[in-house]
């Protein structure tokens, strides 16, 4: 190669390194890997501008100094494009004061060492006995070279690490990332073992510099993807609900302001800056962290009045491997309560309801069926042909009562019959008030001996039942009257009775009811306080 198609050659890499670093070192504020990108393409820069400069020197103190710079640069250049690597591998790591001071001094130590090299002769030796030799690499030049790669390997293992790890959005800037990492290595490895005097043709810095180059392409790339993300997360930033996000391991990474001021009120001893922490540290309710820490959605109440809609959603990427977990908690503490009012006034609504339809077939002051109920049962019961006796039971002298002991003693006189009647049913049986002072028992499966029997038992039970009498007697003449005896304080009343038996006496409820009743009708014309069959 020509001085100068060298000259041309390193002047060119010079300067497209120079003008990247600055690209780079402007957009700083912008892009987080910047101020790595500029260190390894101003390393890079002085890498190419002294190799090309030491090819060209005519003198070997000059090109003594310019190995100096040269390998500097070069152990610089390592350094840095490990700190980009590592940034494109994980985008959230910076390097901490330490690694740059770590990362600084091996540079250092090399410019001491080269710099020492015409007394030491170990790291660059001299070919030949005159000045102008080419060099041989000495034993320092390898544990140099071994750092570099050493370095190299580094980056490369945390690119493949994050390749593995990535969902494959990702994959493709990191897998890129990679090829331009590796791109340098078998070059380099030619060049390392060329003898002394070819070594002119070495070119490795143009090689990485390409590596660096293609790494700003990544990095301009993400940094103009993430532009998208950050109008997301403003939008996140702004909602009312709270967002979290946790990622694989656990640990929360994201979280809008509402999930930070709910995070702080259900537990007001959280630290300042909760990015980073476990999820345990964060959700203290145990409930939220079970939830977290799998898929699903459940509204439970978190603190006093403080009702929370609370989903967990996985995101994974197209291998299932999950991601990061997203948390979104709503308060919805207002629905609760309304919900809750409206669930009450239904049941107050059902009740009421239940009631009516009870009271629609109650008689009011008895608290017996009532006779619209008792038509219903008696057509239902005949339309099935069930045997059943229908007894019609009449108060005898009632009006009486009435007329002697006022229409209140009336009203508890036809409460204790009805009370009596229903203590003398069965299951299946209906009593029911037919009219004011007539009551009407349907006797389930009765024939007509059966019939006779209990619903002479009925009839005499009334008779035998007592009805305290509260208010004073109206009339001196009470006890004279017939069917109701006064003693003073309690009266008793008899009551007479006409049974009818299906379907002997009626094949229908309405000949059925005045079978019964014609034969009620004998036992007043027979004396009262009796009973008669039908027929
Ligand atoms: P009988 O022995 O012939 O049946 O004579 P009675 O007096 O019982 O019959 P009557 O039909 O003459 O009188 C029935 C009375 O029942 C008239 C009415 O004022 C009274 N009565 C009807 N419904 C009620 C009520 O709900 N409460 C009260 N206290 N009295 C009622
Ligand atoms: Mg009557
Ligand atoms: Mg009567």
């Amino acid at each position: 190669m020509t001085g100068t198609a060298i000259a041309a050659a390193f002047s060119v890499a010079t300067a497209v390194a120079v003008l990247t670093a600055t690209w780079a070192w402007r957009g700083r504020r912008r892009i987080r890997t910047a101020g790595s990108l500029t260190a390894a393409l101003t390393a890079i820069g002085l890498w190419t501008a002294s190799d090309g400069l030491a090819r060209l020197a005519a003198s070997p103190a000059v090109e003594a100094v310019l190995h100096v710079v040269q390998y500097t640069a070069i152990n610089a250049a390592m350094a840095a494009l490990v700190c980009v690597a590592w940034s494109v591998a994980e985008p959230t790591w910076r390097p901490t004061r330490t690694t740059v001071t770590r990362f600084a001094a091996a540079p250092a130590v090399i410019l001491a060492l080269v710099a020492t090299n015409p007394w030491h002769r170990a790291f660059l030796v001299p070919s030949g006995p005159d000045a102008a030799s080419a060099w041989e690499f000495g034993p320092l030049f390898w544990v140099h070279a071994a750092y570099c790669y050493g370095l190299f390997l580094v980056g490369l293992g945390r690119l493949a690490r994050a390749w593995w790890r990535a969902s494959w959005v990702f994959r493709k800037p990191i897998g890129f990332s990679i090829l331009a990492t590796l791109l340098p290595v078998p070059l380099n490895v030619v060049a390392l073992s060329l003898p002394a005097d070819l070594r002119g043709v070495d070119g490795t810095p143009f090689f990485f510099l390409v590596t660096a180059l293609l790494f700003a392409y990544v990095i301009a790339r993400q940094a103009r993807r993430r532009v998208v993300p950050l109008a997301r997360s403003q939008i996140v930033e702004a909602l009312e609900d709270a967002v979290l996000v946790l990622d694989h391991c656990g640990r929360l990474v994201d979280a809008n302001p509402a999930a930070d001021t709910l995070l702080r009120r259900l537990e007001p001893a959280l630290p300042a800056g909760v990015l980073g922490l476990p999820a345990e540290a964060v959700l203290t309710d145990p409930r939220l962290r079970t939830l977290a820490a799998g898929e699903g959605q459940q509204t439970l109440e978190a603190a006093e009045g403080l009702h929370l809609d609370v989903r967990c959603r996985l995101q994974q990427d197209s291998r299932g491997a999950v991601l990061a977990r997203v948390v979104t908690a709503r308060d919805v503490s207002e629905s609760v309560v309304a919900d809750r009012r409206l669930r009450e006034q239904l049941s107050t609504i059902q009740a009421l309801q239940e009631r009516l339809s009870e009271d629609a077939i109650r008689d009011a002051l008895t608290g017996l069926h009532n006779r619209r109920h008792l038509m219903s049962v008696l057509e239902t019961t005949l339309a099935e042909r069930r045997p059943v006796a229908l007894v019609i039971l009449d108060v005898d002298h009632f009006k009486s009562v009435n007329d002697t002991h006022g229409h209140q003693t009336g009203d508890e006189v036809l409460c204790a019959v009805a009370q009596s009647l229903r203590a003398g049913t069965r299951d299946g049986d209906t009593v029911a008030r037919y009219g004011g002072e007539e009551f009407v028992v349907l006797l389930d499966a009765a024939d007509r001996d059966t019939a006779l029997r209990r619903a002479e038992e009925l009839r005499a039970g009334c008779s035998t039942r007592p009805v305290p009498v509260p208010l004073p007697c109206r009339s001196p003449e009470s006890g004279s009257l017939p069917g109701a005896t006064g003693h003073g304080i309690s009266i008793t009343v008899t009551l007479s009775a006409g049974v009818g038996v299906f379907p002997a006496d009626g094949a229908d409820a309405r000949s059925l009811i005045a079978a019964a009743d014609a034969a009620l009708y004998a036992a007043k014309a027979g004396g009262r306080d009796r009973l008669v069959l039908a027929g």
